[in-house]
């Protein structure tokens, strides 16, 4: 069943709204990925409301240039992003959201390293 679940960073200058049944999410093992701790969670842009914090966003990018990993310029916190194996949804980190217990989550690799070849294999 799908909720709204509140997120932030961490100096909470940056905060949003998802709304997803948050079933699973992805743990992917990329060079940004795996420093960051990301915990993947897919939403349709229309599930994403940004409630503040919009000019407290910067963006970094790399390789591709498709993903936009955008985070707080102030606490450096990167609560969700664009992904480049879906640059039309909102990546986001369930860390970052209110009220989740990551016990009850069912968590599924993602080869990230091996990009091309796990993104066909989806
Ligand atoms: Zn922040």
């Amino acid at each position: 069943m799908e909720k709204t679940y509140d997120g932030s960073c961490h100096c909470g200058r940056v905060r949003f709204r998802v709304t997803t049944d948050l079933v699973s999410v992805s743990e992917c093992n990329c060079s940004i990925c795996c420093k960051k701790g990301f915990l993947h969670l897919m939403v349709e842009p229309s599930k994403f409301e940004l409630l503040q914090g919009e000019a407290n966003l910067t963006t970094y990018t790399f390789n591709t240039g498709i993903a936009r990993h955008t985070f707080c310029r102030t606490c450096g916190i990167h609560a969700f992003y664009v992904p480049r194996s879906h640059p039309d949804k909102i990546d986001v980190h369930i860390r970052c959201l209110e009220g989740v217990d990551l016990a009850q989550i069912k968590i599924t690799p993602f080869d990230g390293r091996n990009w091309e070849a796990a993104r066909a294999a989806l």
